[in-house]
């Protein structure tokens, strides 16, 4: 048995489904999950010193690439002055001035430590602020695994959803209107009839965690002047797509501006820190100022916000994004070329530093568009390219990531690995 298979076998002993968080363990395309010893810029080493190249990138924050020295340099020197004080730091002041400045819409933030908080935080902020109960999401949309996020659309446009989640009562849901992605006509229809009840649309604006679906030309704007009209906020949680899109996250590339925007991933380098923000207004209806509880023992770690910090540093040196962009670009339509070449259907779309390939014939821009993608033959491209030292996302629905240190020789290395893989679909 491989090293991978005996470590996943001892870690079913102790840990639920040998994983702790559920889509590292391989369960949609078959296999024991690699247990990772070490990593470095594109790189990562499993349990059997396979080297790999690495499209996931820690699941977006790994933007620098893995172990950037600059990045475990902050980490060791701010570990020895002390981990965790539960009382207010400087730098702390630093992370949140770096976000205020770079990102417009947001005027003041707070820091979490995970995406869930941000945006669990976020919602209870806009019900709070607002003095409404109902809120708007977006199947196929992800934000983290609050009770009244995790629900799918029921049977009707405008009929309250379904949990997606054992443990999570219907009453918990009872607020959540899901409704299509890409789709004004069903946000229109929602506020036609709830209006003065809704208090939040809750968005990833281009939507990550079913592959890469990006908003259609109106999708975005639409979201923001209903919400305007009705005195609804609109969230848009960039949670992946922060740092990662683009310099100011997608709201940097549409000039669409949000009320709320939710941080995380990218901005902790690799540690753990999400942050919500937006308005001042609103913001200050969080206590200690306002009626709005929200708190965290870890909230602003040191260590934590040194990693963060160095890292948005590291992004903000001149030409970065156009590079990462560019390296994506050759990762996507090279991608697609070669897959053309084979006779193998396959889109690819990309944005920043993040990419969707596809099994089908044309890009999709909805849910239920992705759901079409031929899953059988991702799982043989999966593994495929995992034997040859490429590591995709485990799953035919998750968006991939490169970083500033996939550079042309990475790149094309991945390009010949798939021109195999394709040859063989
Ligand atoms: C990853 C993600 C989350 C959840 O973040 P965690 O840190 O895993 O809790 C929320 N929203 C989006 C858009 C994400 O991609």
């Amino acid at each position: 048995m491989s090293r991978n298979a005996q470590l996943f076998e001892r870690a079913c002993q102790s840990i639920p489904g040998g994983v702790n968080s559920p889509v590292r363990a391989f369960r949609s395309v078959g296999g024991a999950p690699r247990f990772i010893k070490r990593a470095q810029g594109p790189y990562v080493w499993d349990a059997e010193d396979t080297r790999y190249i690495d499209y996931v990138g820690s699941w977006g924050p790994a933007i620098l690439g893995h172990a950037h020295p600059e990045v475990i340099k902050a980490v060791q020197e701010a570990a020895v002055d002390g981990l965790s004080f539960g009382a207010p730091t400087e730098a702390e002041i630093d992370i949140a001035e770096a976000i205020v400045a770079r990102i417009p819409s947001i005027e003041k933030v707070r820091l979490v430590s995970s995406g869930t908080e941000a945006t669990m935080s976020a919602i209870r902020l806009a019900r709070g602020a607002t003095g409404r109960s109902k809120i708007i999401k977006f199947e196929g949309c992800y934000h983290g695994h609050a009770d009244s996020l995790l629900v799918k659309a029921g049977s009707g446009m405008l009929t309250f959803g379904n949990p997606t989640s054992a443990g999570v009562p219907e009453e918990f849901i009872r607020h959540t209107l899901v409704l299509d992605y890409n789709n004004i006509d069903s946000v229109e229809a929602a506020f036609a009839e709830f209006g003065d009840d809704i208090a939040c649309i809750i968005v990833e604006p281009v939507a990550g965690n079913m592959n890469l679906v990006k908003p259609i030309p109106g999708f975005l704007e639409g979201l923001r002047s209903l919400c305007t009209q009705h005195g609804a906020l609109l969230i848009f949680d960039e949670v992946m797509t922060g740092f990662r899109a683009g310099p100011q996250g997608v709201q940097g590339l549409t000039g669409i501006t949000p009320d709320l925007t939710t941080l995380a991933k990218v901005i902790g380098g690799g540690m753990p820190v999400g942050a919500f923000g937006g308005r001042a207004d609103i913001m200050e209806h969080i206590a200690p100022l306002g009626s709005v509880y929200q708190a965290g023992t870890l909230s602003g770690n040191p260590v934590a916000v040194a990693a963060g910090l160095v890292t948005l540093k590291l992004l903000a040196e001149p030409g970065f994004y156009d590079r990462l962009s560019e390296q994506t670009r050759k990762l996507a339509e090279g991608m697609a070329e070669r897959a053309r070449a084979a006779g193998v259907p396959l889109a690819t779309d990309y944005v920043g530093g993040m990419f969707g390939l596809y099994f089908t014939d044309s890009i999709p821009t909805t849910f239920a568009q992705m759901q079409q993608c031929n899953v059988e033959q991702f799982k043989k491209f999966f593994h495929g390219m995992l034997i040859r030292g490429v590591y995709f996302a485990p799953s035919a629905f998750e968006a991939g990531f490169v970083s500033g240190a996939h550079n042309d020789e990475v790149i094309n290395a991945t390009l010949d690995a798939a021109e195999e893989v394709f040859a063989k679909l």
